[in-house]
């Protein structure tokens, strides 16, 4: 690993990547070597989870196409040297801010879009000009086998290789001086990639979880808020990073929110056949999730086969704060429902966990909204809707406290794989004397008069 990011450094060192027509060179190849290879791409996601090839297309690659694309188009204006003002005091001169690659790069990804969270900040990383050495999760095996082979045959390995594996060769990947760290997965991992980063006082970007919120005011489209909550809810399983975890119900409609949801997950059929519903990542993951149900609670679904890794939609009711359901980040196919009856309760409620990753406010009321808006911090949302604000790239995407630090997508990926070098200018011509020795009252007193201090 040594020897590899010491290859991948004298690559970067060359400038090679530096060079813009470089960098839309390998894009380009990614883009057409994901479109030829469509179908291999389709086989190992199904074979890892039964993932289809209509949501492999529509929740992996299309975001990806999309994500090349955008920064081909953009690449040049976000690369290009920005002009800023100077201030009096360093009159005359010109002052202007260049943006630059970190260097290597080491990008960790996560299972459960396993195409998508590798290469999408990879993108982002080949755009701004930096080399990247990917390590997708282990867990999903074919999909990680496959990008190593569609990667590490058609790329140079000093710019941009796939290193596979698991706990042991991440640990020993981290102990490695990188330019920059982007990580997604869990917080408690998060922290070791943090602290591991640290020693080389590396920077980092951790794309984490946490318990993401939904409010159901009363003032809603109940049946649009239903059809859309089950969409984000229920997508690969419930085994989204921005899936509502849960739902805070106003009392005066719960009955009949529980019952269009039950009619909305019987309508939509997810099932492996109909290509809308995955397996559970593995069986740990099953007997976790099977643990987090209580049976008295359970108001519809609940079942599950280990043999099959198939987990029921589920839906919970009656659950308060202190249910086991409510303690960490589900990652499944459970949505537990409290019900309220005041909104600033409520509020305070979602305020004793960490700030999550996203927050999911359905309602007609703006008041409503703008309280919520103001109130809570999270990583970022959608009024209305749920998980599709993942699919605007002009939405910066990213977490806040514990679920992650800094964003990406569109120009916010290239931002956070670049550094922004600020540069003063200045002519020889002229040189005042105020600065130097002597220092004389007269001196200071024109200094205060430049500074604003009069
Ligand atoms: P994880 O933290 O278990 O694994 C993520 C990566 O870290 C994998 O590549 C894995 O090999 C590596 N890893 C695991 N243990 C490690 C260790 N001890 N030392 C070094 N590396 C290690 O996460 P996961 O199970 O793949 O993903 C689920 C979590 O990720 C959920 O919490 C979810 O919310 C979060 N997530 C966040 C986003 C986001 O964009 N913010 C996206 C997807 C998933």
């Amino acid at each position: 690993m040594k020897t590899l990011v010491a290859k991948q450094r004298s690559f970067f060192n060359t400038n090679t990547t530096k060079d813009i027509s470089f960098r839309v060179s390998q894009l380009k190849k990614l883009k057409r070597l994901l479109k030829e290879n469509e179908a291999i791409l389709n086989d190992a996601i199904y074979k890892d989870f039964k993932k289809s090839a209509f949501d492999n297309y529509t929740n992996e690659l299309a975001l990806l196409h999309s994500d090349i694309d955008e920064a081909i188009k953009n690449i040049h204006k976000w690369a290009r040297k920005k002009k800023v003002r100077t201030n009096l005091v360093n009159l005359p001169a010109k002052s202007y801010i260049l943006p630059e690659p970190m260097g290597v790069t080491l990008v960790i990804g996560a299972w459960n879009y396993p195409y998508q969270l590798s290469l999408a900040p990879t993108i982002a990383a080949i755009a701004t000009g930096n080399t990247v050495i990917l390590k997708p999760s282990e867990v999903p095996e074919n999909t990680s086998k496959v990008m190593a082979n569609l990667i590490n045959k058609n790329f140079d390995p000093s710019f941009f290789i796939v290193m596979e594996g698991g706990v042991p060769e991440t640990t020993e990947l981290l102990k490695q001086q990188f330019d920059k760290i982007f990580f997604t997965g869990s917080v408690p991992v998060g922290k070791i990639v943090y602290q591991a980063a640290a020693k080389n006082l590396t920077p980092v970007t951790l794309e984490l979880g946490g318990k993401s919120p939904a409010f159901i005011d009363k003032d809603c489209n109940l049946k649009i808020t239903v059809k859309r909550l089950v969409w984000g809810k229920f997508l690969n399983a419930g085994q989204t990073c921005i899936a509502p975890d849960y739902v805070l119900v106003h009392d005066s409609i719960k009955d009949e929110f529980l019952k269009l949801m039950v009619q909305e997950i019987e309508k939509e059929q997810f099932s492996f056949d109909n290509g809308n519903y995955v397996q559970i990542i593995n069986t740990k993951n099953i007997n976790r999730l099977a643990a987090l149900l209580e049976p008295d609670k359970i108001f519809f679904g609940g079942n599950y086969d280990s043999q099959t890794r198939k987990f029921a939609p589920t839906l919970m009711h009656n659950i308060t704060f202190e249910d086991a359901v409510m303690q960490d980040e589900i990652f499944g196919p459970i949505l537990p429902v409290i019900t309220y009856s005041n909104l600033d309760k409520a509020i305070q409620d979602v305020k004793m966990y960490p700030k999550p990753l996203s927050c999911y406010i359905f309602t007609s009321n703006s008041k409503v909204r703008d309280e919520i808006l103001k109130e809570l911090s999270f990583g970022g949302g959608a009024v209305n809707d749920a998980v599709m604000h993942i699919a605007n790239s002009h939405l910066p995407f990213g977490g806040v406290g514990n679920s992650g630090i800094g964003s990406y997508h569109g120009e916010a990926g290239f931002r956070t794989f670049s550094h922004y070098k600020s540069i003063l200018e200045k002519p020889t011509w002229f040189e005042p004397n105020l600065k130097y020795y002597p220092h004389t009252a007269k001196k200071l007193k024109i200094i205060k008069w430049i500074m604003g201090l009069r």
